[in-house]
């Protein structure tokens, strides 16, 4: 699978591209949160534009990068991160949301609503950092240039895509253009033709799955050189010993009451939908100091 992170630079056109396509790993989220098309391409939005994030972190699953998107659509909460090494999970509150088409695409902006994009960025040195701007439009793409211009001074351009049919994700990335102080107004105004042409970001990516090809459609003509290329691929972080924390940060009372029903009490991960149980007798030694269970 062509799942990968490119980063580019063009010595001539002095921008910066990013390309990621993440097509099958969204398939993956898909079936395991039992995500509704219009849930699947949010989500997916959101986690192709963390990885195009994560492309300037170290190589190393300590950083990285997250998006948390809350609005009042029906979706309520996207969040989606990827880390140095291109691990990239993500989470929707309300999965099964169903909400018609529209225009022949899938109304992510009604989904999302209106509220806040935040981009959590931690480096591994401590405290993670933290900037936040209101949702401009809810498409995510738009979203995250809006961000990157109000918080990191970044002029940018993204599209991020997902192309489904028939529940299936058949196509899912983007790219990021940066926009680097020495640009050429006629290059900036030629690539943005060509963005305008490629006839949307999923189709071009359904019709051309290796990334490699965007990045010679967009800055054919400059001086394109590869930095990186780095695979992408689903893995989640979550353990049982925080599915524990979890456990014991809940109320104390409502974990007795639960444990009086029931000979385990089990943690779901919401990004990969994992199942830790904990029998009565583990809960008991670990909540022994502050009282039995039973
Ligand atoms: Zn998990």
């Amino acid at each position: 699978m062509r799942q990968r992170l490119l980063r580019v630079v063009d010595d001539r056109w002095h921008v910066r591209l990013i390309v990621a396509t993440a097509t099958a790993l969204l398939n993956t989220v898909r079936r395991r949160l039992a995500t509704s098309p219009v849930a699947t391409a949010s989500l997916g939005r959101a986690m192709v534009g963390s990885a195009l994030l994560s492309a300037y972190l170290k190589p190393t699953a300590q950083q990285r990068v997250q998006i948390h998107i809350a609005g009042d659509g029906p979706l309520r909460e996207v969040v989606a991160e990827c880390n140095g090494i291109g691990h990239v999970r993500g989470y929707v509150r309300n999965p099964q949301v169903d909400l018609p088409p529209r225009d022949g695409k899938w109304d992510v902006a009604r989904a999302v609503g209106r509220g806040y994009f935040t981009v959590l960025r931690d480096l591994g040195l401590g405290e993670p950092y933290a900037s936040t701007v209101p949702l401009v439009s809810g498409e995510i793409a738009q979203d995250l240039a809006y961000y990157l211009l109000q918080s990191e001074q970044v002029h940018s351009a993204v599209l991020l895509g997902v192309l489904i049919r028939r529940e299936r994700v058949i196509a899912a990335g983007g790219c990021l253009v940066e926009r680097l102080p020495d640009a050429d107004e006629s290059a900036m105004d030629q690539l943005s033709e060509r963005i305008r042409t490629l006839g949307g970001i999923s189709h071009w990516l359904w019709r051309h799955p290796d990334p490699i090809q965007l990045v010679y459609q967009l800055l054919e003509g400059g001086r394109p050189r590869i930095l990186e290329v780095r695979p992408l691929r689903f893995r989640c972080r979550c353990r049982r010993s925080r599915a524990l924390e979890v456990l014991m940060a809940m109320d104390r009372q409502a974990l007795i009451d639960d444990l009086r029903q029931e000979a385990t009490v089990e943690v779901r991960c919401g990004f990969c939908n994992a199942a830790y149980g904990f029998s009565r007798e583990e809960l008991d030694f670990y909540l022994r100091p502050l009282g039995r269970v039973h």
